[in-house]
Order: C-alpha cells, then sequence, then structure tokens
C-alpha cells in the first residue's frame, strides 16, 4: 500500500476527512499544519520560525516542511505509506515528496472560497481528542464530544483576516499541484460543500 494525498483549500475538511478514513484504510494522518503547531507548542527552533509565517497566513519554507516530513516517514506506523494532510504545498514539495514516498491517490476535497471563510471562523478542535467540530455546521454535542473530556482549542490562524492570506497563498503556490498529480493520473475531485458523511463515502469510494 502506498500513500494518500488529502488536497484542498484551507478549511475544506482535510483533517476532519482524514480522521474518519484513517481507520479504513489504515494509514496515519501526517498532517504538516499539526507538526509545526506542536513544534511551537514545544518552543522548539522549528516551531519559532514557522511562527511567524503561519501568524501572517503565508506558506513556512520548502526546506524547513521537508526536514520535518522526512524525519516522520522514518517513524514504525509510516512503513506501509501514510495519509498527508495539509502536504505538498508548493510543486517542488511535490518534487521532494516522489523521492521519498509512492503515492497512490491524490484526493482533492473542494470547496468554492465564499464557503472558506465561515467554515474557517467557526472552526472549533477538542484539545483531548482532535475531532473538528464547527460553532454552526458541526456543532459540540450538547453532552459534551465523544472522547466524554471536550477541551475547547482554537486555533491562532483562524481568524479572518489570515484567512484571506491562506486562501491566497492556495491559489498562487499549491493549486498549480491539481495539474501537475492530474498529469500523473492521481488526482481524484469531490465535492466538499456537501454533507460529511457523503465526503467521506465519495472518498472511500475512491479508495477502493
Ligand atoms: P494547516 O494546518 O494545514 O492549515 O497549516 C497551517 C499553516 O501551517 C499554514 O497556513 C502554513 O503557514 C503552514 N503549513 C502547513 N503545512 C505546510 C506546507 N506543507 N508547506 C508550507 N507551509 C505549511
Amino acid at each position: 500500500m502506498g500513500s494518500i494525498v488529502l488536497f484542498g483549500p484551507p478549511g475544506a475538511g482535510k483533517g476532519t476527512q482524514a480522521q474518519r478514513i484513517m481507520e479504513h484504510c489504515g494509514l496515519p494522518q501526517v498532517s504538516t499544519g499539526d507538526m509545526l503547531r506542536a513544534a511551537i507548542q514545544a518552543g522548539s527552533p522549528v516551531g519559532m520560525d514557522a511562527k511567524a509565517y503561519m501568524d501572517r497566513g503565508a506558506l513556512v519554507p520548502d526546506e524547513v516542511i521537508l526536514a520535518l516530513i522526512e524525519e516522520r516517514l522514518k517513524d514504525d506506523d509510516a512503513a506501509n505509506g501514510v495519509m498527508f494532510d495539509g502536504f505538498p504545498r508548493t510543486i517542488p514539495q511535490a518534487e521532494a515528496l516522489s523521492h521519498l514516498a509512492e503515492i497512490t491517490h491524490v484526493l482533492a476535497i473542494e470547496v468554492p472560497d465564499d464557503r472558506i471563510v465561515e467554515r474557517i471562523c467557526g472552526r472549533v478542535t477538542c484539545g483531548s481528542c482532535g475531532t473538528v467540530f464547527h460553532d454552526t455546521f458541526n456543532p459540540v454535542p450538547s453532552d459534551g464530544c465523544v472522547c466524554g473530556s471536550f477541551v475547547e482549542k482554537r486555533r491562532a490562524d483562524d481568524n479572518e483576516s489570515t484567512v484571506l492570506s491562506r486562501l491566497s497563498a492556495y491559489h498562487e503556490q499549491t493549486s498549480p499541484l491539481a495539474a501537475w498529480y492530474d498529469e500523473r493520473g492521481l488526482f481524484h475531485r469531490v465535492d466538499g460543500d456537501r454533507d460529511i458523511g457523503e465526503i467521506t463515502a465519495d472518498l472511500l469510494a475512491l479508495l477502493n
């Protein structure tokens, strides 16, 4: 089994879908955004460098991201492939990745720009288990998170001004990857502006 790339703009639901399909395909989720946030929290030099880029909604330099990925892919749980979430985001990242892992599917979750801002601005995560909710579209159940110990966590970059920068970084630097992967016969599109379960079903159908 090779690796999967979950592709799409910020707020498309890549993390949500990664969690939902992880158990079906048995591949660990590798989110460069989560790795960077962990590095910031740990106060590591990588985190300190990355924070300035993330706070303004810009991409972190390729060499920083690729160093993180190379290390992560050495872990035992990555031996049979992984599910990349938020990586690659530039053509040089995709080129480097092609030497590090075999990609079998690039699954693009498509959401129009005008839906992204409202989706990102209401986003809330359970700090205990990582489940992603949304104030309006997917509220935390009244009896709490499925894990039983809901701790509210909101991302520092989930605000209106940063979202617009993240969207332009996506259109300028990341969206050219669609054609790049399409030329290699790996690219599949799913309408991401629907019920979460319908999107999961479409993604699983593409993987089977
Ligand atoms: P995400 O959690 O995927 O939305 O990523 C949050 C932020 O981390 C992005 O806005 C970027 O600043 C940075 N980031 C995450 N993944 C990458 C990547 N593959 N390349 C460059 N920057 C990244």
